[in-house]
């Protein structure tokens, strides 16, 4: 993912829509891209951040900005770790019906 497209898909990351592959290049990108993380503060700020203070709320930018990067990074992992489980319970599934078809033939 390039600057421009990581510039485009900022509103969506931001409305839950960005997911799979396409989630994991954007928090790659704005990871590695000093700039392209500018840009998501900016938007950060200015959708929500206004809100808050609005709402007289204290708002810390960069911890919040933060945190949803590390949430959305953690549901990644998830996913990830649930496919690999699940490949696993698979094999293991197709070895014991192996071992019984052995056995009963
Ligand atoms: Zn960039």
């Amino acid at each position: 993912m390039n600057c421009k497209d990581t510039d485009k898909s900022i509103p969506r990351f931001f409305d839950g829509e960005l997911e799979g592959r396409e989630l994991t290049e954007f928090l790659k990108h704005v990871r590695n891209c000093s700039d392209c993380k500018e840009e998501l503060s900016i938007y950060f700020l200015a959708s929500e951040g206004i809100a808050r203070l609005e709402e007289g709320s204290s708002f810390d930018l960069d911890k919040e900005l933060e945190s949803r990067l590390d949430e959305q990074e953690y549901k990644i992992k998830m996913r990830h770790s649930l496919k690999v489980a699940f490949y696993c319970m698979e094999f293991v599934l197709i070895i014991i019906i192996l071992f019984i078809l052995w056995y009963v033939l």
